[in-house]
Formats: structure tokens, C-alpha cells, sequence
């Protein structure tokens, strides 16, 4: 439902707390957050219900990375429950996501055959787990050429956004169905599904098209189309004054 994610050269955790709040006013049933530790580890931390219920269980834990992504979640597939709250992580991987997976049974069936184990019911835990099992495949290939390959393998919808423990420098988001912005800040770079959960750090934007790929670090942003070729998508300035 709600994608905030950050890549900056300060704590980005502030900024993802923030951001969840910001995009509390849509609907959700329950919310979660990870970030990448200075040991590159994956942290973390999920609730059920409000918002309010992640904060509590983030607040006296003195959290610290430079990349992370925070998500709101509107169930499809599976119950409102902790374990089907996002993040959803496969080892290295962690991703949020808005959409629905059509083909998320047949994908789990062959990722079960490979002794993939689910955690979740969500048709989303699928691509965090494809996406490692394509890296193991293809071991030299970035994380932009694996997101490239596993796309082609998803139908339905699949605005969401990566990370890899494996290469904290990047983060990747794909537009699939909804919509997701880049935003441009001093400290940092931005990707959220709304323009509010990051209105006070970013003044510039990027509204991604349909099947872009996005790929963030904390001081550049590049765009490329569904076909791989880089794009130069229109900056805008924000409107929002805050
Ligand atoms: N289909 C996913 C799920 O049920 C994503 C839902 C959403 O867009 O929040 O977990």
C-alpha cells in the first residue's frame, strides 16, 4: 500500500519513521520497516495495526544505516499478521511491495522444489526469494541485471522497491501498476509511493513511468525504461511547502 525508502549519507532511520506516519492517512493493516547495519545486516522490525505499534517496538533500540525501506501494507494474500507484514526478506534480500503476483502460486511451488522455505502466505514473499535464487543462478550479475531478469518472470503488478546486504550502495526500485516518485535530497535519495512521506527532505522528483527501474544511491539517481536504456525523466520541483 505505502512504499517510503531511503539511501543516504546519514542515518536514514529518522526518515523512514517519519515517512510511514506521513502515509498513515491511507488505508493499512500493518506496517514494518528494515534497514541495512553498519555489519550489513538486514534489521528488521514488523506490527500488526497502526503505525504506533512499529514506532513502540523501534524506539529504544538505538537503530543506525544508511539504507532502508519502511511499507504500510493493504493485504491481498495472506491475513493482517506479523509474519505477512513487510519487509519480506530471502537471506540477502529484502523488498517492499504494492500489487498482486497473478502467478505467485506456480512461482512458489518450483521456488519450494528448490528448498526455498516460505515464512509468510503473501504472494510477495515469492519475489524476495526469486530474486536470491536468480542471484545464486547467475552469481556475477548485478542487482539491476537480476531485477531485469526476475520482471520478466512476475505478472501482475509490482511497484516495490530492493535492497541487497551484499551491495548496501544501492538501492532499486521497479514501477509496476502503482505509482512510486524518486525524490532528490541534500543528504540523500528518496523512493516513495507519495510525494507527502518525503515532502520535507526532497524538493525534487522524479515521477517514474510505467516498468521503469530505478537505481538509487545516496547521491545519484538513475532511470532506465523496461528495456534497459537510460532514461532522462523530467525533474519537477515539489509543490508541498513543509
Ligand atoms: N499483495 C501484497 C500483500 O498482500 C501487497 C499488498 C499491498 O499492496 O500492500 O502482502
Amino acid at each position: 500500500c505505502g512504499i517510503i525508502a531511503a539511501i543516504a549519507r546519514k542515518n536514514v532511520v529518522n526518515v523512514l519513521k517519519e515517512g510511514i506516519i506521513r502515509l498513515e492517512y491511507r488505508g493499512y493493516d500493518s506496517s514494518g520497516l528494515a534497514i541495512i547495519n553498519k555489519k550489513n545486516k538486514i534489521l528488521r522490525f514488523r506490527a500488526k495495526g497502526k503505525v504506533k505499534n512499529l514506532i513502540k517496538i523501534i524506539k529504544n533500540k538505538s537503530l543506525s544505516g544508511h539504507i532502508g525501506m519502511a511499507h504500510t501494507r493493504w493485504a491481498t494474500h495472506g491475513k493482517a499478521l506479523v509474519k505477512n507484514a513487510h519487509p519480506h526478506i530471502s537471506s540477502n534480500v529484502a523488498i517492499v511491495h504494492n500489487g498482486i503476483i497473478e502467478n505467485y502460486k506456480k512461482i512458489k511451488t518450483y521456488l519450494q522444489e528448490q528448498g526455498y522455505i516460505f515464512l509468510s502466505n503473501t504472494d510477495t514473499e515469492v519475489i524476495a526469494h526469486l530474486i536470491h535464487f536468480t542471484q545464486k543462478i547467475y552469481n556475477k550479475k548485478s542487482l539491476f541485471n537480476i531485477i531485469q531478469i526476475i520482471t520478466k518472470k512476475l505478472e501482475g503488478n509490482y511497484s516495490m522497491v530492493i535492497m541487497d546486504s551484499n551491495d548496501s550502495k544501492v538501492l532499486l526500485a521497479v514501477r509496476s501498476g502503482s505509482p512510486l516518485l524518486v525524490g532528490k535530497g541534500e543528504m540523500g535519495n528518496y523512493i516513495s509511493s507519495d510525494q507527502l512521506a518525503f515532502s520535507n527532505i526532497a524538493r525534487n522528483l522524479i515521477y517514474l513511468k510505467e516498468n521503469d527501474i530505478a537505481l538509487l544511491t545516496h547521491n545519484n539517481v538513475t532511470i532506465f525504461d523496461k528495456n534497459g536504456i537510460l532514461q532522462n525523466r523530467k525533474e519537477i520541483e515539489s509543490e508541498i511547502k513543509n
